[in-house]
């Protein structure tokens, strides 16, 4: 076996998950074609349950200084998040998600290979055997588990006879920085679709349109200025002049997800296994909650510990999540076009959106795609992902937040004293923390899992006991 887990794609989901099964003490093999990252690339949202995610894991500071943005749309019609504290964005660059992400994950113990594109791979009940090409040559690699992470267009699902299906309205985008740009700002919706232009400072502009149904050049053809102008004729109406592209890139596609996210010992994730509109602002997200979700039931199979269904419970956790964000993005796109169609319906939403609830519905619908987990007890927080909430511990003031930041479960003690019973078997996999009682949390104890979500919160040991079994496997008798 050359690595436990090999995973096909370097992208933020491949290398997330690398970093997640790096810091369980699982090394990874990243295999990504592409010898250098993107240059200038988009910007993507990070929302606010994400922020979470990466604030555990120490990588918020990595990426430095990102201000926050209380704005959000939902089908281009704006939300207003300053009234909602814990819903946010932050706007960061793709590019340096992916060069942070890789670092991080080489320092946790993953083998991170630029240039290697993986060509084709076979399993058996033992493992998967890949073949990959490189400049030097091909080679062929061994690990217990496949996970593609290898894009929108993947060969990782389309080798495992992974189905997709696709529906609604097909998009076409182009977006870019450009020299010069005869025009204002704006950002919304014309009659052909949506259309941007964002000074960037220095005289440089960011411009992007958005078109649906309307049939984007083959990908071999490169995007210009000239295609750029082209399509805001057609969505605005008016001739506008841009100046040479600094960079340029164009995007096309059809909502669309996986039938299944597992076969055997292959896995997919991000954007091999769904696909929406950019618009929506959801890819990442989904992508990046699937690698978390993924990266520590792996890593205990690989350790041998991962109770019967753990594995499994990947695809009846997340297949829900991408449909769910698939209808989600769906929607938004039935909200922008064809507006002369949805014009009526747009200005009904906006004025929707001004009752608080109706926003903070939408907004949490957008920034947290909430999904089922099998999870024990009645309390309002089970089956939630635990909030970063402060605790003053028996070791001090500390969080949540900092508990989960080494990737294990925790049980949250809360109770100043109801008898849990004998955790000792599962000190191993599974932290304890006495804290005194948080009004947040409002259960005498909790447990959470690595990738924080509550499933069970009670204080009866018989309780606890079932359910760290469930999760963690059967207590260790040394
Ligand atoms: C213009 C634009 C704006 C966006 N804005 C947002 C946003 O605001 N918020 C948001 O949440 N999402 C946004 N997205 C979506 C987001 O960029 C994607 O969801 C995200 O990149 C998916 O990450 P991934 O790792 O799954 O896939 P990718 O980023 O596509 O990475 C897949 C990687 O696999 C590699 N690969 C493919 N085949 C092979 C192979 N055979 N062998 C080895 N390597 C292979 C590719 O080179 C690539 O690097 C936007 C997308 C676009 C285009």
């Amino acid at each position: 076996m050359n690595y436990p887990v090999i995973i096909a794609g370097g992208g933020p989901v491949g290398l997330l998950l690398a970093f997640d099964l790096g810091r369980a003490g699982v090394p990874a093999v990243v295999l990504e074609e592409r010898v250098e990252h993107h240059a200038n690339e988009h910007v993507g949202t990070f929302h606010s349950r994400l922020v979470d995610v990466f604030t555990e894991r120490g990588l918020l500071d990595k990426l430095g200084e990102q201000p926050k943005w209380p704005a959000l749309h939902f089908g281009m019609v704006w939300l207003d998040l300053t009234k909602l504290e814990s819903e946010y964005n932050l706007l960061v660059s793709q590019t340096a998600i992916e060069r942070m992400l890789q670092a991080q994950a080489a320092e946790a113990g993953a083998d991170v290979r630029r240039g290697h594109t993986v060509t084709g791979y076979s399993q058996d009940d033992s493992g998967v055997t890949v073949q990959v090409r490189c400049a030097d040559g091909d080679y062929e690699l061994r690990g217990a588990y496949l996970v593609g992470c290898d894009g929108r267009d993947s060969l990782v699902r389309e080798l495992a006879g992974i189905g997709v299906s696709r529906r609604g309205k097909s998009w076409y985008g182009i977006l870019g920085d450009f020299a010069s740009y005869d025009g204002e700002f704006e950002a919304g919706v014309r009659a052909g679709g949506v259309f941007g232009a964002l000074p960037e400072g220095t005289g440089r502009w960011r411009l992007q349109t958005v078109e649906f149904d309307i049939q984007a050049p083959p990908e071999s053809v490169p995007p210009t200025s000239e295609e750029l102008m082209r399509n805001i004729k057609r969505v605005t109406g008016e001739d506008k002049k841009v100046g040479e592209p600094l960079w340029i890139r164009r995007y096309a596609g059809t909502t669309q997800l996986a039938e299944r996210y597992r076969e055997g010992r292959v896995f997919i994730a991000g954007e091999a296994a769904h696909h929406y509109v950019p618009t929506a602002s959801h890819g990442l997200n989904t992508g990046l909650g699937d690698a978390v979700n993924l990266a520590w039931k792996l890593a205990a199979a690989v350790k041998g510990w991962a109770p019967e269904g753990l594995l499994d419970s990947y695809h009846a956790e997340r297949h829900v999540a991408g449909f769910r964000a698939c209808q989600a993005a769906q929607a938004q796109m039935a909200l922008i076009h064809p507006l002369e169609k949805v014009e009526a319906l747009r200005e009904v939403v906006a004025d929707l959106v001004k009752i608080d609830e109706v926003n903070y519905r939408l907004a949490t619908w957008s920034t947290d795609i909430e999904y089922p987990v099998r999870a024990e007890g009645d309390l309002p927080i089970v089956g939630h992902r635990v909030p970063h909430v402060p605790l003053k511990t028996d070791c001090g003031d500390s969080g949540t937040g900092e508990a989960l930041a080494g990737g294990r479960g925790v049980v949250f003690d809360l109770s100043r004293g109801a008898q849990l019973g004998d955790l000792s078997g599962w000190q191993d996999r599974v932290d304890v923390v006495r804290a005194q009682p948080a009004e947040e949390l409002d259960a005498p104890a909790l447990l959470v899992r690595p990738d924080g979500w509550v499933v069970w919160a009670g204080d009866d040991a018989q309780g606890l006991a079932a359910a760290l079994t469930t999760w963690f496997g059967d207590p260790s008798t040394n």
